[in-house]
């Protein structure tokens, strides 16, 4: 048969990169094994989806999209105790975000609870389960190792009716939590400790999100998992590289059960991401600290994080698609997602021109009064670039670090007696500098060359340094958000005995500048707009931005090429 295949709606020009599970996918449908590719994302609504969920996100929605398949996003709400629908909520706004769409398939595991437990009955029948009395604690002694085999428990070998009955009542709420769980009858012996009669229901006294009071035992992860993909006629069931030991049990169950389909499970490596941490037990604690203020910090590896840095969506999956996927672990550099979030705003994002650290400039030979409107282009990397008018006076500000009194080799920037060019400005010459008394630079002096109006002039003469610059009387104070890493050492995983992640916060993992001004245009932005603030980076305006009070955060500082060469 012929393989359909399409690139993903949102990224037309994406090439997939070929993985491994392409390659099975691709064999499946050649063989005729399945016509219909059903992938799943599932989210356990225990915290906000991070980076390395995105990995997996467009990994299984990308698979959809590129064969013609479903994914499906269900929730793996099994645990009530760490669960919450704000966190359900937040996951489905983070996917949309991320570009992805389920139609109509949104499924919870909390959908098939009764139907888990009727197939818990039916093992029980089959004598392929029982209900043990020994504690966690006890169940796990008696567990073994993984040089040991294990112990059989004494409930092992209960009679069915005992176990019908003990069963029913864990389920009607009559045992304290802990003190009794239904077990799978496997091998107590079995080389694969999962396989060592693994707890399959637990009691939990708990309300939960959406079966509020309804259920007093809840069943395990891997039970439900593997279930759960075989009601929704999972094809291909994609999981991180931990779950490898599980795969025989996934099968058990699926061997042992009248389930409706066979899914394959297949694994593949997690992504890790240097100078952060991944795993939402830790990002918990940094907000339940209050390292950080919320989950959506734009410090934080969150989905919602990454928004409101001003990531846009289109540079994390184009993340995913370049990291691959393989079945080796390794550690990506978080650079790697600041290259996709720069090309990115590269193509989309308007330029514009703001001064962090200001000193004034006066130029002297422009007349006091005059104002005068330059063209400034938007973006020169827009086929369709439209352009602005920015106001040009006598009075302006430049940045502090523009400016050198004793330039090096090799300084193209302001410097006594230097021209530079002004963006979309003109030619101006430094001729004397105020300074106070402990000799910091106080104001700027310069003239103008009115023949080089636009930036050029017509001698052809060579000025190489070009610098930013905002109108003194027209530019508006702006905060501004400088945000870095949230840890100053880029792997965790070899931290020392007794060390935690939070002994490496780094201290300026967020600066903020109060004193930037900017050209007006930016009061009219409106949250989550991104700009290019020329030769410095880029800028969203943040979730709290207003025209009255103007916050925009630093999305990634900007190292193209131009920046690079215009500030030796
Ligand atoms: P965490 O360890 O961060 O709490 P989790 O695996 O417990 O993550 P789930 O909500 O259970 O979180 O994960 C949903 C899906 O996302 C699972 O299929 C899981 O394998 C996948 N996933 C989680 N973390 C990563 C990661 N770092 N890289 C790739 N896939 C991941
Ligand atoms: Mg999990």
């Amino acid at each position: 048969m012929s393989i359909k295949k399409k690139t993903t709606s949102q990224d037309t020009d994406r090439q997939p990169v070929p993985n491994f599970i392409r390659a099975i996918i691709e064999d499946d449908l050649a063989t005729g094994k399945h016509t219909n590719i059903v992938t799943r994302f599932p989210p356990e609504p225990n915290g906000y989806l991070h980076i390395g969920h995105a990995k997996s996100i467009c990994l299984n929605f990308g698979l959809a999209l590129d064969f013609d398949g479903v994914c499906h996003l269900r929730f793996d709400d099994t645990d009530p105790s760490k669960e919450e629908d704000r966190y359900v909520q937040a996951i489905i706004e983070d996917v949309r975000w991320l570009g992805f769409d389920w139609h109509d398939k949104l499924f919870y595991a909390s959908d098939y609870f009764e139907q888990l437990y009727e197939y818990a009955l039916m093992l029980i029948k089959d004598g392929k389960a029982y209900v043990c009395d020994l504690s966690v604690d006890e169940i796990r002694q008696y567990r073994g190792t993984l040089t040991e085999g294990g112990k059989e428990s004494p409930y092992r070998n209960r009679s069915v009716e005992e176990n019908l009955e003990l069963f029913e009542g864990m389920k009607a709420g009559l045992y304290p939590e802990g003190s009794r769980s239904l077990r799978a009858k496997i091998d107590m012996s079995s080389p694969n400790i999962n396989m060592r009669d693994p707890v399959i229901y637990r009691i939990k006294n708990c309300t939960h999100h959406r079966t509020g009071d309804t259920w007093n035992i809840y069943p395990m992860y891997d039970y439900t998992h593997s279930i759960s993909d075989a009601l929704e006629m999972i094809t291909h069931s994609l999981c991180t590289l931990e779950f490898e030991n599980h795969r025989p049990l996934y099968n058990w169950f699926l061997e042992q059960l009248p389930v409706p389909s066979y899914p394959r499970q297949i694994e593949f490596a997690r992504l890790n991401l240097s100078y952060t941490v991944m795993s939402k037990r830790l990002l918990l604690e940094l907000v339940e600290t209050g390292v950080v203020p919320s989950w959506d910090d734009p410090r934080m590896p969150t989905l919602a994080g990454m928004r409101r840095r001003g990531f846009p969506p289109a540079a994390i999956r184009e993340f995913a698609n370049r990291i691959g996927v393989s079945k080796a672990d390794s550690l990506v550099d978080f650079d790697l997602l600041q290259f996709c979030v720069r090309e990115e705003l590269n193509k989309t994002t308007n330029r514009v021109m703001a001064v962090l650290d200001p000193i004034p400039l006066t130029i002297e030979n422009y007349p006091e009064d005059k104002f005068e409107e330059v063209d400034a282009d938007n973006n020169p990397e827009d086929p369709n670039a439209t352009t602005r008018k920015l106001s040009f006076g006598r009075e302006l500000f430049v940045e502090r670090e523009d400016v050198s009194l004793n330039p090096a080799k090799g300084w193209f920037r302001l410097a006594l007696g230097k021209e530079v060019r002004l963006k979309h400005a003109y030619y101006i010459t430094l001729t004397r500098v105020d300074q106070d008394e402990d000799g910091n630079i106080t104001r700027l002096y310069a003239t103008y060359d009115p023949e080089s109006r636009g930036g050029w002039s017509e001698d052809g003469r060579k000025v190489r340094g070009t610098i930013h610059w905002v109108s003194a009387k027209h530019a508006k104070p702006i905060k501004v958000k400088l945000y870095d890493h949230l840890f100053t050492i880029p792997d965790f995983s070899e931290l020392k005995e007794g060390e935690s992640h939070l002994d490496y916060l780094n201290p300026d993992s967020l600066v903020i500048n109060t004193k930037a001004l900017a050209e007006p245009s930016l009061l009219d932005a409106k949250p989550g707009d991104c700009f290019q603030f020329l030769r410095l980076g880029y800028f969203v305006a943040d979730d709290h931005h207003t025209k009255e009070a103007p916050v925009f955060n630093r999305v990634v500082e900007l190292r193209d090429s131009w920046a690079k060469k215009s500030r030796k």
